[in-house]
């Protein structure tokens, strides 16, 4: 196995300091505050985890109301921290804290000056300090084995599927002898490590074949660069933030590569458990994906559920219609996901079912097939619409990040 990391540009955006400040205040007498951190477990809402920090269930209960606006309390997830802020002198609670997400943080203070709590919530960005980094590898039985045995960061293979999810399918296409590079964010609070952050570019050979992204903010990556005039033009003219490849085109497509999500099947998987099988001479046409019973599959592209339900051999199956042109179906399914009935809408991405082996089916395997005019088709060779480009006003910004990373790619 080939490898390699090394940190390439510290951005000290010295907001590491400020925490670091914040959370030693409980040793300060010129700060009198005690800060308790109270995990939240499994079965327990808001009410019950403020009374076992002491708070009263009129005052937790006010706080609820109060801060509804901005974020439902009744919504706090187990395994993540409530934290308590009392004023050390009269033990009353000063303030609450709660991570929303991996980018917001819950901030609800007594606003009040008089006896009676006034409760303000407010959502704040975390802050985070944030390094670039570069890693590189090849592939010897799987993305995530190859990311965990260099002791990066198993979300990193997540960010990397999910980035090529409208090109290679992940979950099936991955071959020995794939490579990869990756220029990333490495995102810390203070000086502790916390999550991979964006991807800025990477390149990904699968099977021969080069991928290409980078990542393209236009309001960001614009500044600096001489843009004549800003002529918005009508609305959803304008090009969107995230991945295009080397040529301007968004990696976003029309259609996801397979229905079957990296995310979705276990972590530690092998691809050679995964092949995908393509039945081309049978009646039955389509793609059989050998998976574990219950892995969740999802629609490939945006559409409307035409057939939902138990339908012959295809045992528990849904039909999307996507458009005039393409249409996809789904087989075997053990039960439908929440909400698909005839009739509804979907986005591309959503679960619709999960792997069983209903109807005319030796073992748990989803069946899939895509249709254009009505035919069988190959999606595996189907050759879908390239993503929206960069627009015209848009390309010499995107010029300069495509020249910069490409030559930061070759370098590692
Ligand atoms: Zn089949």
């Amino acid at each position: 196995m080939n490898f390699s990391i090394k940190t390439l540009i510290a951005v000290g955006l010295v907001l590491g300091a400020s925490f670091l400040a914040k959370n030693s205040s409980i040793f300060l007498f010129s700060n009198p505050e005690v800060r308790v951190p109270k995990e939240i477990l499994a079965g327990q809402n808001f009410i019950l985890v403020a009374n076992q920090a002491g708070i009263a269930t009129t005052t937790a209960n006010k706080i609820l109301e109060e801060t509804k606006k901005i974020y439902d309390l009744s919504q706090i997830s187990a395994g993540k921290d409530l934290t308590f802020i009392y004023d050390k002198n009269s033990g009353n609670l000063k303030e609450l804290r709660y991570e929303i997400d991996k980018e917001n943080e819950l901030r609800i203070k007594n606003n009040s000056t008089t006896t009676i709590d006034h409760w303000v919530a407010e959502k704040l960005p975390i802050e985070y300090k944030v390094i670039i980094a570069e890693a590189k590898g090849t592939i010897e039985n799987s993305l995530y084995e190859t990311i965990v045995s260099q002791n990066l960061d198993q979300r990193l293979a997540l960010a990397l599927a999910e980035m090529f999810a409208w090109q290679i399918d992940f979950a099936t296409q991955i071959q020995k002898g794939d490579s990869f590079k990756v220029i990333y964010e490495k995102k810390y609070r203070g000086d502790t490590y916390d999550h991979p952050g964006k991807i800025l570019a990477t390149e990904f050979i699968n099977s021969g074949e080069r991928f290409q992204g980078f990542y393209f903010n236009p309001v960001r990556d614009r500044e600096g660069s001489q843009r004549a005039s800003v002529s918005n033009g009508v609305k959803g003219d304008k090009t969107k933030e995230g991945y295009y490849d080397e040529a301007g085109n968004s990696l976003q497509k029309v259609f996801l590569k397979a229905p079957l999500q990296y995310k979705y099947v276990s972590s530690g998987f092998s691809y050679s458990r995964f092949n995908p099988i393509l039945q081309v001479y049978t009646k039955h046409r389509g793609i059989d994906y050998a998976a574990a019973f219950g892995t969740p599959a999802v629609a490939v592209g945006d559409g409307t559920v035409v057939q939902a339900g138990w339908n012959g051999e295809y045992g528990i199956s849904v039909k999307v219609r996507h458009n005039e042109t393409y249409t996809t179906v789904y087989g075997h399914f053990s039960s439908l996901a929440k909400g698909i009935r005839v009739g509804a809408k979907v986005r591309q991405g959503q679960i619709i079912g999960y792997v069983g082996s209903t109807g005319l089916s030796t073992g748990p395997h989803l069946h899939y097939e895509m249709h254009k005019f009505g035919s069988f088709i190959n999606p595996f060779t189907e050759k879908i619409p390239a993503g929206e480009p960069i627009k015209d006003e848009d390309r010499s910004a995107f010029q300069v990040v495509l020249d910069k990373y490409t030559k930061n790619l070759d370098k590692i």
